[in-house]
């Protein structure tokens, strides 16, 4: 379905991301892995994908300009890389609400406006921004990621827009709790903290605003991913698909 396209996912060298390169190059797509982590692991997951890798830090408009540079025409985009901090606001570190901004925003502007002149060219594109139940509504003490996820919905409605006639579409893939090793590690000191079972904390800490009480897999958002991508989803564009198990239903 993919043959001949190339897919540039951001932070996939773990969790969310690598999934949704595994299920692109499952259905055909080249694919280009970028993130941060140890060069080890790095190197296996380029070799499992047969893979392009660019690390640059995407908190840097000049590493993304260099590294859009490096990767020429890319087919599928999915911006994905991203970061929390939790605090309340008035204890909220500016320097953390920079960065916030900086990786799961202006990133996904910069990659995109550097992707789209290949795309409109090549008369197709999809681009794919990994946003959240964040995008829709809020937590407390989560302000920088949740105005940037709120905002990661409306910059993909615009591109949207600008790009029908393109043969380009955007849309926002948006998860609840999704089980990824980030999550998956802040079970035992969670369980510590609170005095709770892990049981405890799965369903009355991580899950309680998920009425179907289940973990999103990072696969299941890979095929929503790969969906986006076929001619059944030609006309599909600025949209937002909640993949939450009934969070934002509420
Ligand atoms: P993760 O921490 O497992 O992966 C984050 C990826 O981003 C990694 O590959 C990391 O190396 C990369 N990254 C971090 N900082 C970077 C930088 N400065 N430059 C380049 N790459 C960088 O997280 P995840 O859970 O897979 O989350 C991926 C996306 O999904 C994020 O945008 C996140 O907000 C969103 N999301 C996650 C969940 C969840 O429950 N896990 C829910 C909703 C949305």
């Amino acid at each position: 379905m993919l043959a001949g396209k190339r897919a540039l996912v951001t932070g996939s060298t773990s969790g969310i991301g690598l999934a949704v390169a595994r299920a692109l190059k499952a259905k055909g797509a080249s694919i280009v892995l970028n993130g941060l982590g140890d060069p080890d692991e790095i190197e296996r997951l380029r070799e499992e994908l047969d893979a392009d890798f660019k690390g640059a830090n995407l908190m840097d408009p000049g590493a993304i300009a260099a590294m859009m540079e490096e990767v020429g025409v890319v087919d599928v985009l999915v911006n994905n890389a991203g970061m929390q901090h939790v605090a309340p606001v008035e204890d909220f570190p500016p320097e953390k609400w920079d960065a916030i901004l900086a990786l799961n925003l202006t990133a996904a502007f910069h990659t995109t406006r550097l992707a789209v002149p290949g795309m409109k060219a090549a008369g197709w594109g999809r681009i794919i921004n990994t946003a959240s139940a964040h995008s829709l509504a809020a937590s407390p003490f989560k302000s920088a990621y949740v105005a940037t996820k709120h905002a990661i919905a409306g910059f993909t409605k615009t591109i949207a827009l600008e790009l029908a006639e393109h043969g380009v579409t955007a849309n926002c893939i948006s998860p609840g709790y999704v089980w990824t090793p980030l999550v998956e590690n802040q079970i035992p000191d969670t369980m510590a903290a609170r005095g709770m079972t892990r049981e405890e904390v799965i369903n009355d800490v991580l899950l309680a605003g998920q009425p179907t009480k289940k973990f999103v897999q990072p696969e299941d958002v890979g095929a929503m991913a790969v969906f986006l991508c076929s001619q059944a989803a030609d006309n599909i564009t600025g949209a937002n698909f909640s993949m939450d198990g009934g969070w934002t239903a509420k």
